[in-house]
């Protein structure tokens, strides 16, 4: 275990030392190059071993949530020719992020608005309850969810700039954006500043909703499921079938009708 030995990657098996490799919170090690299969804001450093490979899994799938989707591009030059890209479809309710060391990663990451989430206390409380470990809910103001920050060295000059937003994933609990010193400091804040225009235009453009009621059809369609299997199994024949599936009909028209609202954890379990 000595400055110098070197340690197995956990996914390749190559032998790497200390600058080359990141310990997992499992103990393992992952190296650099296994590490470019992972969402570039992620930090392998809070993955175990098992949340590494699932997200590597992941970073493949959701790629493919970008292919034919057109993004509108704010970008932020941050000097040397190099570039710091946000772009957004609003419809489709996702974003991307590309930064000078986000393009050595071998997939681009994507990111939907609906999982920008506050802290909230009480929900916090319930999942930790229930044995869930995070809780975010949804935000209304952005400007002040999503900071930007001036870092300063040791001599209290700039070092830059980092933008954070809280991400309700359990793989990423946040998006941070490293801007080098290098970049202009008034477009600097006028890019923080679309940031937040994007997503306050998100949150009005009803696609929060249309992805609320998604959510609320996936859950009908679970629940009318396990009621006609209780019927079938109950011996209710055609008929308790029947009645069970005419329920999720029904609540699947008043969904789309809007007369359906999604419950946070707190009102499902409270309320
Ligand atoms: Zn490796």
């Amino acid at each position: 275990m000595g400055l110098f030995s070197k340690e197995p990657c956990a996914f390749c098996g190559k032998e790497v030392g200390m600058m080359s490799r990141t310990k997992m919170s499992s103990k393992d090690y992952i190296c650099d190059d296994c590490r470019k299969k992972l969402n570039p804001f992620a930090r392998p450093d809070h993955l175990s071993k098992d949340q590494a490979a699932e997200m590597m899994a992941r970073m493949e799938r959701d790629e493919k949530a970008l292919e034919g989707v057109k993004l509108i591009d704010r970008r932020l030059s941050v000097g040397r020719g190099q570039e710091i890209h946000f772009q957004s479809n609003i419809a489709a309710g996702l974003f991307t992020i590309t930064t000078p060391q986000s393009k050595r990663f071998e997939h681009r990451p994507v990111f939907y608005f609906s999982d920008i989430r506050e802290w909230n206390a009480s929900e916090a409380f319930v999942n930790q309850a229930v044995g869930v470990s995070t809780a975010r809910e949804l935000v209304h103001d952005y400007t002040s969810v999503i900071s930007l920050k001036e870092k300063r060295g040791a001599d209290q000059r700039n070092d830059g700039w980092e933008i954070r937003f809280p991400y309700y994933s359990g793989l990423l609990p946040e998006i941070l954006i490293k801007i080098p010193k290098e970049a202009d400091p008034g477009e600097v804040r006028d890019f923080w500043k679309s940031i937040c225009a994007v997503c306050g235009e998100w949150e009005r453009s009803g696609t929060r909703r249309a992805r609320d009621a998604h959510d609320l059809h996936i859950e009908n369609a679970m629940s009318t499921l396990n009621d006609v299997v209780k019927a079938a199994v109950k011996g209710e024949g055609s008929d308790g079938i029947a009645e069970a599936v005419k329920k999720g009909i029904e609540k699947a028209q008043d969904i789309d009708a809007g007369k359906v609202k999604k419950k946070s954890l707190f009102e499902k379990l409270f309320g």
